[in-house]
């Protein structure tokens, strides 16, 4: 990580996202690509507020507003260096664009006397027309608003006839895994602007949040974004399965990509690539066994019936502990047994009855 390596090299990095300078207030990673301190509530950004910027207690959103926005100033005007990432690139002019809608882009890219804007490969885009084409469907899609409050856009330093800007711009393209994840076949996943539309949307996300994937990357972005990206895809071979492939994240995207069938190429290919528990090969192996004999079928839910509800009985209720490889479940919730009358079987009860009474 970038703070990491310029703090390991006696640096002071301040975040200057409002969002993102809550977090480092508390060494916590971001949650969201646009939201990054959406996991926390109004009272807990008081408590930080409180504890580490000796703030009065209040609930007041404008006042905890108005001092971190007092005490990043205080920052700016001492930066020697801003650094930012960026929202496009503009080939034909050479120009770097940063959305914002608090002005810290700006301050970012003009008050220090130098400037860096990091970015991936993807991000350059041939055209002004194209980048502002990029740019509406980012902001409509990521905060329902036409255009953001602020569109910083640098294509150089400043020059002897103007009054502000930095006298060092530097640009530093990334490829970091891009061109592999290309050639991996996931490279329509680099088309996203990181709206965090399928973040909002997804059902997964919605009931885990940002922290669970892992990842700087997360939602059903990042569930492709981070194995394609990695080095070792099976480092993330969790991910691809945090879906329930329900098609929102694709339906709502603004430049369509399709994230349920990346995902489902990712499945496939970490299966090629022997990434997945050899007991969740055998479970599966066992699971389309079962699911292709009738009595089979039967058989396996009669068995699963009696044993889940004899441990049911002994744990007075729901099961509570189950055995590895099992135990992952019931560490964290109870596991219910199953109907001790299977579907089937009481249908055909009541055939039976109906041809009785018939
Ligand atoms: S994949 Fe689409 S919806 Fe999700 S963040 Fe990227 S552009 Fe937005």
């Amino acid at each position: 990580h970038l703070n990491h390596a310029l703090e390991a090299a006696g640096m002071k990095v301040v975040e200057t996202d409002l969002g993102e300078y809550i977090i480092q207030l508390v060494n916590e990673p971001p949650s969201h690509i646009v939201a990054p301190v959406i996991h926390k509530r109004l009272e807990d950004i008081a408590q930080i507020f409180h504890d580490k910027l000796d703030m009065p207690h209040t609930l007041d959103p404008s006042e905890m507003t108005a001092a971190a926005r007092s005490r990043l100033r205080e920052e700016f005007f001492g930066a020697q260096m801003g650094v930012s990432g960026c929202n496009f690139a503009i080939a034909e002019t050479g120009t770097v664009c940063i959305v914002t809608n608090e002005g810290n882009g700006r301050m970012v890219t003009s008050l220090p006397r130098v400037y860096v804007a990091v970015m991936g490969i993807e991000k350059v885009v041939p055209t002004v027309e194209d980048a502002i084409l990029q740019l509406q469907a980012l902001c409509r899609s990521a905060t329902g608003q036409q255009f953001s409050v602020y569109c910083s856009m640098t294509s150089g330093p400043r020059t002897p006839e103007q009054p502000d800007g930095p006298e060092q711009f530097h640009v530093v393209l990334m490829d970091n895994g891009r061109l592999r994840m290309m050639e991996r076949g996931y490279g329509e996943a680099l088309l996203c602007v990181r709206c965090g539309a399928c973040l909002n949307i997804c059902p997964v996300y919605q009931e885990i949040g940002g922290h669970a994937y892992g990842s700087t990357y997360n939602g059903p972005i990042g569930a492709v974004i981070s194995p394609a990206l990695a080095p070792r895809m099976e480092d993330f071979k969790e991910l691809p399965h945090a879906s329930t492939l329900c098609g929102a994240c694709r339906d709502v995207c603004p430049v369509k990509i399709d994230l349920p069938r990346l995902l489902v190429d990712l499945r496939a290919d970490l299966v090629k690539q022997d990434a997945n528990p050899q007991m969740e090969e055998w479970a599966i192996r066992g699971y389309v066994k079962a699911m292709s004999s009738r009595q089979l079928y039967e058989t396996s839910g009669k068995l699963a019936s009696l044993s889940t509800n004899v441990m049911a009985n002994l744990s007075g209720g729901n099961i509570k502990f189950l055995p590895p490889p099992l135990n992952g479940w019931t560490e964290h919730r109870d596991f219910p047994p199953f109907a001790r009358k299977s579907f089937r079987d009481w249908w055909r009860e009541r055939q039976k009855l109906r041809h009785r009474d018939a």
